[in-house]
């Protein structure tokens, strides 16, 4: 049952049906029966603004995609508890064999400000700890910078957090020591639409 609040959803359906289905079908079907072969997998934010597969022009089947909020990796922790981004991982890492992990930040990411402000009080259950995971490492980067370089620099510092704790995961950290697997950082500045690049211990400049 589809209602008024889901039309948006239910005509842009009818568009992909009308418009881009007929060309695509053939690509879609070779997907079905060869399965997937994902070059990358990205680690992005849920935030509506910064999807992975517009930022990189990306057709079906290219892209191995975790959104979670603030684009953050938690550490290794083969705990048997529900690790939603690990299993990805795993998954993506051991089976499809992605060559690259991306983890994207972007600007004005409510998570990261979370960090920074705490969590709305009316999600004390999930966000809450969730964003904790972030907090000592933006907290210290806001000692560092201006009061006017504190959103973006907390947003790469929760990048480069993410980074760190993939290398925790003893078969990334192999991968990438052979040369078989490479991680890259990105920012995506959504108002100017340029995507920056972790170089180095600390510097994210624009990708040409
Ligand atoms: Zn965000």
């Amino acid at each position: 049952m589809i209602d008024k609040s889901t039309d948006a959803l239910l005509s842009g359906y009818r568009r992909f049906r009308q418009d881009r289905w007929p060309a695509a079908r053939a690509e879609y079907e070779a997907l079905a029966s060869d399965g997937q072969r994902p070059h990358t997998l990205v680690v992005a934010c849920s935030d509506s603004r910064a999807d992975p597969a517009l930022i990189f022009d990306t057709a079906p089947g290219q892209l191995f995609v975790v959104r979670n909020v603030a684009n953050l990796v938690p550490p290794y922790e083969p705990d048997g508890h529900l690790h939603g981004v690990s299993a990805a991982l795993e998954f993506g890492v051991k089976v499809l064999g992605v060559g690259r992990i991306v983890v994207m930040g972007h600007a004005h990411c409510g998570g990261v400000a979370a960090m920074r402000d705490g969590a709305p009080d009316n999600c004390r259950d999930f966000v809450a700890p969730w964003v904790g995971q972030g907090t000592k490492v933006v907290r210290r980067v806001a000692q560092e910078v201006g009061p006017d370089q504190i959103e973006g620099a907390a947003e790469e510092a929760v990048v480069r957090l993410s980074l760190e704790n993939l290398r925790t995961f003893p078969w990334i950290a192999e991968r990438e020591a052979a040369g078989a697997l490479v991680l890259t950082g990105l920012h995506f500045g959504i108002a100017d639409g340029v995507l920056r690049a972790l170089r180095g211990p600390g510097r994210f400049e624009p990708l040409a």
